[in-house]
């Protein structure tokens, strides 16, 4: 049996997203921006996918959403305009981010900050939760943004945007958050609180890879990334991605339309199958799961390396994840743990599971006992566990 119990990482393209891209490849080719039919063939299928993505995160016609290659780029776009525009000017010379942030946040801020910006990294509590107050405590009139995710890609923890976005309000503070996690598990509504910018990734929610987008709110405009031929209205210069862009409107759609089912039945599955592990002696769950989305487990087998783990779920067909799947070539420890000061022998222990409205209870009760025998398997040659009874 395969199992795919790494939705945080990538999502499967849903069938009817892909239906909808395939003309967009060989038939209905044209740049849109050209002047002849196999350009105005684009334009409907351009402009229904676009009121999908703003109808998908309720942003009023007067704000804009500008697509972008993914997420990273979203992110690089905010952080690196805000450095010219801000700091290299010397108006400010501050910002704000978590210290849980995607690396497309976090190297992008250690970046700035080599270019003689000051950079805060908020720390996580140890539910692996950014408390609002720790973001009023250094935030000052030097303070030129706020970048604080929505929903953390290792354990799911959902983060207080709404009162951090309050708080940036009432400093007159730019706030950004990379929702990237939130579409499609929880209610996104640019409209219900104070944000100015917002990342989204098409191919975390069943939609296609090399696409993103960025929500920027009216008024609060950011230089261009990419300069070229004014694509996007010369917000993000390149050639339309018509097919990626069809498909993430289609993939929003999907995804708004599936939330009830994602915050009820994925949620109720997942939190069996965590009844499940956490019977299993010596585990540890960071973030409780009424503050995650409904589709993710952080969970440690203390004396068991996550690697060793994924080794014995990857045999069994079973693809799960250690973290984020740009670090997991390093081997390092994960870095939420490492956050939430998790001893070396736990920081090394994390496995994460990410369900998908496509998980069947069928796979999980395979998963689960795939796991039972693995950690049976891996503690009895497990040094650690067997010769530490002080730790367990
Ligand atoms: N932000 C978060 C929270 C993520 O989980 C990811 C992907 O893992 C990204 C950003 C980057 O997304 P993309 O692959 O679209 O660049």
């Amino acid at each position: 049996m395969k199992v795919y119990l790494d939705n945080n990482a990538t999502t499967i393209v849903d069938p009817h997203v892909f239906a909808q891209m395939e003309p967009f490849f060989v038939q209905r080719y044209g740049n849109p921006n050209s002047l002849h039919s196999f350009a105005s063939e684009t334009h409907p299928a351009l402009k229904d996918a676009m009121e999908k993505i703003y109808a998908g995160i309720h942003a009023p016609r007067e704000d804009s959403v500008v697509i972008t290659s993914c997420a990273t780029e979203s992110n690089n776009w905010v952080l690196k305009s805000i450095y010219f525009e801000y700091i290299l000017t010397g108006r400010k010379n501050h910002i704000i981010v978590s210290e849980v942030e995607h690396p497309s946040i976090i190297a992008t801020a250690k970046f700035i900050e080599s270019m003689g910006c000051r950079v805060t990294y908020l720390p996580i509590n140890h539910e692996g939760v950014v408390e609002a107050e720790r973001v009023r405590e250094v935030i000052t009139p030097k303070t030129a943004l706020v970048s604080v995710m929505w929903a953390n890609n290792e354990t799911g923890a959902i983060f207080p945007v709404e009162e951090i976005g309050e708080i940036c309000a009432k400093h007159n503070v730019l706030f950004h958050t990379d929702a990237v996690q939130a579409i499609g598990k929880v209610p996104v509504d640019v409209q219900s609180f104070n944000v100015d910018y917002l990342t989204m990734s098409a191919h975390k929610f069943h939609g296609p890879k090399g696409v993103g987008a960025l929500y920027i709110k009216k008024g609060k405009e950011l230089k261009p990334f990419f300069h070229g031929g004014a694509q996007m209205g010369g917000l993000r210069s390149g050639t339309l991605n018509v097919a990626g862009i069809v498909g993430m409107g289609k993939a929003m759609e999907q995804a708004i339309d599936a939330l009830d089912f994602e915050m009820s039945d994925v949620r109720q599955m997942r939190d069996t199958f965590e009844d499940q592990l956490l019977e299993i002696l010596d585990t540890f769950v960071v973030t409780p799961r009424e503050k995650r989305t409904p589709n993710t487990i952080l969970i440690s087998f203390r004396g068991i390396e996550g690697e060793a783990m994924l080794w014995d779920l990857n045999r069994a067909g079973i693809a799960a994840s250690t973290g984020s799947a740009c670090a997991s070539e390093d081997l390092e420890s994960n870095p939420v743990m490492e956050a939430i000061g998790a001893a070396e022998d736990l920081a090394h222990t994390a496995v994460r599971f990410s369900l998908s409205r496509y998980t069947t209870q069928e796979e999980m009760d395979y998963t689960i006992n795939v796991v039972r025998k693995a950690v049976e398997r891996l503690r009895g040659i497990s040094s650690s566990y067997a010769y530490s009874p002080e730790i367990r």
